[in-house]
């Protein structure tokens, strides 16, 4: 059995009921097996893989806070920090009732290539709990969240492990873990990402993500000859991500149609009205059917009721920026039927492995999220430099670093596909690209 196969299998032995690590790890090794058959002898004799497939540490904990009845509840809290060979932890915590261990170690294990890939010194992690801020006072979010810090405090630090946003955790959590932070430790320092203006955050950080998609599907047509502006566009979810890649989409002369939540989606025909869509969910916390409601070109759709989702429109590009496994092989089926042309994940791991590789196998332009979502953590280390440097750096600063790292991310991705004869295959490209830097890095530093 060859050396991938072995750890694949392991794997899945060792992590019991935990489906979503082992989609990453069979996904990331299958597109790396020709890396690593070409050196099997020494990445086996220094155990690599099984060293990169462990997470250095996975901390677990209980917190317990009080809701507005006067009731004690009780979540759970992970920190899994994976991968420290290039930099301290770097990933965000998500807060959502699906969270689990496998989630977490899901998402840090893809957030070890995606970190690398940005160029930037750091190492992958992630964290979060299954507490749910939906629905919630902010008396409620607060004490969840000054409860998480007072026990996830121990673990991180400007200079070991530094959590971010997510699914969940947009500023207003960073502003109360933030809090809490300081207080316990009575120390002011860069410890989270994703801060508000006014005590350390970064300018474009919170358009960074859905910016840094568009920067990289612009590239990556550009580089097909083709081009974003005239294009329609699919995009799903309607939270941080989905907002900012709407708006520029549309600044790059695209028209993008459809946006999601969990329970519906929007198809407007004159494209996405971006100021009503930040009312609606940035303002209000509401429900698309809001939105609907105040626009004459906007169709709701239920989900649920009407079993169809945003795939199902005739588009040039999809951008699914809502969750994991949201699109899948019918999904996929059905853009191809369409005509698409592109697809580059905003969210993480948001197309089943059968759908991705049905794409490919339809020459659809792929590019996986660790790639093209990566302006989000990369503008995080940008405010990681800033914070060092006790300075902020202007809007404009901040987006042309992000815009160069994003056209640096694909080429390099591009490259090292062309490299090990995989052309345009962007999987392939983005994990080995990512992997090889991580590899020499943990080789340098010997067995720890
Ligand atoms: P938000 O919480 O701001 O928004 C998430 C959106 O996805 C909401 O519209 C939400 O709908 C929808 N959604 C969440 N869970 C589900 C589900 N189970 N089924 C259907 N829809 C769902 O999160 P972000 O925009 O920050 O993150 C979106 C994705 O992008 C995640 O995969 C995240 O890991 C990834 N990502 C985010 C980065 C960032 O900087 N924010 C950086 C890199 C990746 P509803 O409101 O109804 O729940």
């Amino acid at each position: 059995m060859s050396y991938v196969d072995e750890i694949m299998n392991m794997v899945v032995e060792k992590n019991p009921a935990q489906p979503e690590f082992h989609q990453a790890v069979k996904e990331v090794l299958e597109s790396l097996r020709v890396v690593i058959e070409a050196n099997e002898e020494a990445y086996k004799k220094d155990a690599l893989l099984e060293r990169l497939v462990n997470p250095e540490r996975q901390i677990m904990f209980r917190v317990p806070w009080v809701d507005d009845k006067g009731q004690v509840q009780v979540n759970t809290g992970y920190r899994v920090q994976f991968n420290s060979a290039i930099g301290p932890y770097k990933g965000g915590l998500r807060l959502h009732p699906s969270v689990n261990i496998g989630i977490i170690k899901f998402l840090g294990f893809e957030q070890i290539f995606k970190n690398s890939l940005t160029g930037l010194p750091i190492g992958g992690g992630k964290g979060g709990s299954d507490f749910d801020p939906k629905g919630k006072s902010d008396r409620e979010v607060m004490a969840f969240c000054q409860s998480f810090m007072t026990e996830l405090y121990k673990y991180i630090g400007a200079d070991t492990d530094v959590p971010a946003g997510d699914i969940g955790t947009g500023a207003r959590e960073i502003g109360y873990m933030f809090g809490q932070y300081k207080r316990i430790k009575g120390l002011y320092e860069g410890v989270l990402t994703g801060k508000g203006l006014s005590y350390g955050g970064s300018l474009a950080r919170t358009e960074a993500t859905g910016y840094g998609l568009l920067y990289l599907t612009e590239e990556m047509l550009k580089s097909n000859g083709k081009d974003i502006a005239g294009k329609t566009v699919a995009i799903s979810g309607s939270g941080n991500v989905a907002i900012y890649a709407c708006q520029k989409a549309q600044q790059l002369g695209a028209k993008v149609v459809t946006v999601s939540d969990s329970t519906g989606w929007i198809y407007d025909s004159e494209g996405i009205d971006v100021a009503l869509l930040k009312e609606v969910k940035e303002v209000k916390r509401a429900r698309l059917t809001e939105y609907a409601a105040a626009r004459k070109s906007a169709q709701y759709h239920d989900k649920k009721a009407e079993g169809t989702n945003q795939w199902s429109v005739k588009v040039d590009v999809a951008l699914p920026c809502a969750t994991q496994n949201e699109l899948n092989i019918d999904d996929a089926k059905a853009l191809v039927a369409n005509g698409v042309i592109a697809v580059c994940e905003g969210a993480n791991m948001p197309t089943t492995l059968e759908a991705t590789q049905y794409l490919q196998a339809n020459n659809v332009l792929f590019v996986p999220g660790k790639a093209s979502n990566a302006g989000g953590v990369a503008t995080s280390a940008l405010e990681m430099s800033q914070n060092s440097e006790r300075l902020s750096w202007t809007f404009e600063e901040v987006d042309a670093k992000l815009q160069g790292i994003m056209v640096n991310i694909f080429h390099n991705l591009d490259d090292a596909a062309k490299k090990y004869g995989m052309d345009g295959n962007y999987v392939a490209g983005a994990n080995i690209a990512g992997f090889l830097k991580v590899a020499e890095a943990m080789t340098a530093q010997g067995i720890v």
